[in-house]
């Protein structure tokens, strides 16, 4: 069996050019294809904390859909799904797929769930003054997205690392904003972002650090079909990124 590790690194998302300006900012598909790109570090990012006040250009503190959105929306998905199921040869009609549709809609409306959450709805009574200041690691925590070019899942495990500058957060509200970006159609590179913002912008701590090892389904299942390849997407903002010592640290004690 073959194994492959892709290693990449977020890059200069700097300016406005939101999600598709980078080549690494594309599907994972696109860097298999060129070899030169399957092991790429960049370096001399500016630091995303220092330019916090430029917010992403993906909404992502919006709540784009209700408890009562995804209510109303039901039928209608599950109306999608019946036809999904006639375009793929089946018929809607015999008794193992009677339910399908529904329970497909429902399973997929719980896949998005963090479209229903923000941010700020968590953080509340979850920021604490504190005067430690040394790493804050949260390791193997899991995740379960979905590929936004392919809609099949992407799971794997993220490793949060942070320095406090004064404040900390409740430990388990990182599993929270790991959780909330990742119940979204997503591409890897923007989750890792996402979550290491969304923590600069609650503590605005001395560095954050995010790396994500995951799979994508739609690399196992279809094209490559490479059964054990896992992608690994790494943000490090503040310290970590301008500081190898800490960022070292950081990395040495994730492997342990
Ligand atoms: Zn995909």
């Amino acid at each position: 069996m073959e194994h492959s590790k892709l290693t990449q690194y977020t890059t200069n998302d700097s300016g406005s050019s939101g999600e598709s300006g980078s080549a690494l900012n594309g599907h994972f598909d696109d860097i298999i294809k060129r070899p030169d790109a399957l092991t790429r570090t960049v370096s001399a990012v500016p630091a995303l904390a220092a330019e916090s006040g430029s917010r992403s250009t993906d909404g992502r503190e919006d709540r784009t859909r209700s408890a009562e959105d995804s209510e109303k929306s039901l039928p209608s998905l599950a109306a999608a799904y019946t036809s999904i199921l006639r375009g793929l040869g089946e018929d809607p009609q015999r008794q193992g797929l009677l339910k399908t549709p529904w329970r497909a809609a429902t399973a997929m409306q719980f896949f998005t769930k963090g479209y229903q959450e923000k941010i700020a709805d968590i953080l509340n009574d979850a920021i604490f003054d504190e005067d430690h200041d040394e790493l804050v690691i949260v390791k193997d925590i899991d995740m379960f997205s979905m590929c936004e070019h392919h809609l099949v899942p992407i799971f794997g495990k993220v490793h949060i690392g942070y320095l406090p500058n004064k404040r900390v957060l409740g430990l388990s509200k990182l599993a929270r904003i790991v959780e909330i970006y990742s119940r979204r159609l997503q591409v890897q590179e923007r989750l890792t972002k996402q979550i290491a913002v969304a923590i600069t912008e609650a503590l605005q701590p001395t560095g954050v650090g995010v790396i994500i090892e995951a799979t994508h389904m739609c690399m196992v299942m279809r094209g490559v079909q490479k059964m054990n390849s896992t992608t690994v997407t790494s943000t490090m903002l503040g310290v970590f990124r301008e500081d190898p010592k800490t960022r070292d640290e950081f990395l040495r004690l994730v492997r342990n």
